[in-house]
């Protein structure tokens, strides 16, 4: 059955001995627990001092580029980041697709370099405001994830993860209401019905992400189908990231 994640993306923040501190911080109050995956996503700065000194608390790449080297001055490669032993990564975050420009085509291409090098995928998806006022949320999502994550086969799927983090609450404060939560993650858990069938449906983690805090993670987490959480803001405060865990 699939496993309670609670995920921190620490985006451009900390140096290296803050990040270094903030990942103590948090292992000494966290303890493992076999029903949790706990992960957070440094700068790619830090990634391996913080493998290096890596307790039960998972690290992940916030990005990489597909190719295995070559010509992409500023990059870093699928390749590099197995090398040093990263096994999580961040695919199709908003802030990548709208500040990079990264396509429904290019992330399917992140996917299927991640997948190679045996990188477990947590792929975010999720609809700007725009498409939440006008359009229809449900298709915009169900649509991200046919075009660059449902082409993987059954086995290859089961690795991953999936994040719905709607736009317009990504580091707004604004927050999806209950009903609309539940309702994305029950039409996302369906689409991996109709598409892998309800057991493999079942083992895959679908977490919620957009100004999550202590404050609302209770209400948050006890949504149909909602996983886990997805955290940016809040992960960067060792006190928020912990009282989140006692929020499942
Ligand atoms: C995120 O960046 O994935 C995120 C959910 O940010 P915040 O929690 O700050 O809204």
């Amino acid at each position: 059955m699939r496993k309670k994640v609670l995920a921190g993306n620490w985006k451009m923040n900390l140096n290296s001995k803050q990040s270094l501190a903030l990942y103590a911080d948090i292992s000494a109050a966290l303890s493992s627990n076999k029903e949790f995956d706990f992960i957070v996503f440094p700068p790619f700065l830090h990634l391996k001092e913080l493998i290096d000194s890596r307790g039960f608390i998972e690290i992940g790449a916030q990005n990489f580029h597909p190719e295995l080297n070559g010509a992409f001055t500023g990059e870093v490669s699928v390749s590099q980041i197995k090398d040093i032993g990263i096994q999580y990564a961040l695919i199709g975050h908003s802030e990548r697709r709208t500040l990079f420009k990264e396509s429904n085509s290019f992330l399917k291409q992140k996917v299927d370099a991640a997948i190679q090098h045996q990188i477990r995928v947590v792929f975010c998806c999720g609809e700007p405001l725009e498409v939440r006022e006008n359009q229809d949320p449900v298709m915009y999502v169900t649509n991200q994830l046919k075009e660059s994550l449902f082409h993987l086969n059954s086995e290859q799927l089961k690795t991953c993860m999936i994040a719905y983090e709607p736009i317009w609450a990504i580091g707004t404060g604004k927050v999806a209401t209950e009903e609309q939560i539940s309702q994305m993650h029950t039409a996302i858990r369906n689409e991996l019905k109709s598409k892998y069938g309800q057991q493999i449906a079942n083992e895959i983690s679908i977490l919620y992400g957009g100004s999550c805090k202590p404050s609302n993670a209770k209400a948050v987490f006890s949504c149909e189908n909602v996983d886990g959480g997805l955290i940016g803001g809040a992960s960067l405060e060792p006190t928020s990231f912990v009282e989140l865990s006692e929020c499942f």
